[in-house]
């Protein structure tokens, strides 16, 4: 792997059909002026019209609008409050659109805006709306660039970082390969701005917990997502079966940069990525609510049981019936994602018994499980 990736000709990011680039606010943005950094991305929309010669399909994910319109609003330096964030994303957004039509269209590309919110991704139909648009413009041959809807997304109802939104839109696409091009140039067991015996990991081959350890707070003023927020946003992509690739995005030319093996992390894709639906499913951003399981079911579940009543402790949250949930065992960790079959209400009624009683505690004849095990899927 590491000596096919030094070759330029053979890298995920050049054999890739399909491909998500993720460019944060930090790069695009001056953090100075708050103007957009020109000649950087024109050296990145050179990258892009490179790989759309090799007959690549490129999605962008690209940030900057709340750092790009604060300025023209004249908000002051520091945190923004969410209203003066989706005025100053209203007013950025149209520059940072207008910037990627200048500079990446030719004869031969088109770039389309698209807007998202987590509704987008988090309801099913939503998402397979999403997912049917993004097609259809990926065969027309445009470009599309996407971004948080800031606007409108209000604070319980938003990503918030890009990441995690590049991810979902990496699964929704079904792409081989996305790119995070951030101000770190990949993963280290600890932060190296404050460790210097901190070392540079340029493969991770499975997301373990001591992974997860690894990622620090963010190191980057003008962006939102920290390295936790990649890690989350690794996990769905390689549980897509795309390949993950963190990177530096200062340097001109950070995507050709990529190809000819400059210093990055990339996650390696599941083996065996799971079905579609339920990579949905397990990369839930905001599920609703947490169904707590006794051991007993818990061991159920790793033997690809569906979730019982009778195993099921207690639940909390909003949810409703179909809502993505997570199953929690007795220490507290997350084990699973689920869509509920009843709501919070109703597990709450029906916990502890058993499935033959559920009609008469709930007053209609629902399923006999709280999650079936179609819907389930272990973390
Ligand atoms: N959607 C935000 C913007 O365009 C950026 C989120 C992020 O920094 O990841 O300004």
């Amino acid at each position: 792997m590491q000596s096919r990736r030094s070759r330029s000709t053979h890298s995920p990011l050049t054999e890739a059909k399909r491909v998500v680039v993720k460019v944060g606010s930090a790069l695009l943005v001056d953090s100075q002026s708050g103007r957009l950094n020109r000649a950087w991305l024109e050296a990145l929309t050179d990258d892009l019209r490179r790989m759309r010669r090799r007959g690549q399909q490129i999605i962008l994910v690209s940030s900057g609008a709340i750092a790009l319109g604060r300025r023209h609003l004249n908000l002051p330096s520091g945190a923004l409050s969410l209203e003066q964030k989706q005025a100053a994303a209203a007013v950025g957004q149209i520059r940072l659109a207008h910037a990627y039509k200048e500079l990446l269209e030719d004869d031969s590309i088109t770039v389309a805006q698209v807007l998202l919110t987590l509704q987008d991704s988090e309801l099913r139909r939503r998402y397979l709306n999403a997912r049917a648009t993004l097609n259809t413009l990926l065969d027309l041959g445009a470009i599309p660039v996407i971004n948080e809807n800031d606007t409108v997304a209000t604070s319980e109802i938003r990503y918030g970082d890009n990441d995690r939104l590049a991810a979902r839109v990496a699964q929704m696409a079904s792409a081989d390969c996305l790119v995070l091009l951030s101000d770190v140039d990949g993963l280290y067991t600890a932060d190296p701005n404050v460790n210097p015996q901190a070392q540079f990991l340029a493969e991770v081959a499975q997301i373990t917990p001591e992974i997860d350890a690894m990622a620090g707070g963010s190191a980057s003023a003008v962006g939102s997502g920290g390295m936790s927020t990649k890690i989350t946003a690794a996990r769905i992509a390689v549980a897509a079966g795309c390949y993950l690739c963190i990177a530096a995005g200062q340097p001109r030319h950070p995507l050709r940069r990529i190809e000819s093996g400059a210093r990055c992390t990339w996650f390696l894709p599941a083996a065996t990525p799971v079905a579609a639906r339920k990579q949905w499913i397990a990369g839930s951003l905001k599920p609703a609510g947490q169904i707590h399981i006794d051991a007993g079911a818990a061991q159920a579940l790793a033997r690809g049981r569906s979730l019982l009543p009778a195993g099921v402790t207690g639940a909390t949250g909003q949810f409703e019936r179909g809502d993505a949930v997570q199953v929690m065992d007795a220490q507290g960790s997350v084990l699973a994602h689920g869509l509920a079959a009843y709501s919070c209400e109703d597990v709450l009624r029906i916990m502890g018994r058993r499935s033959n009683q559920i009609e008469a505690l709930v007053g209609y004849r629902g399923r006999d499980e709280i999650i079936h095990r179609d819907d389930l899927v272990l973390l």
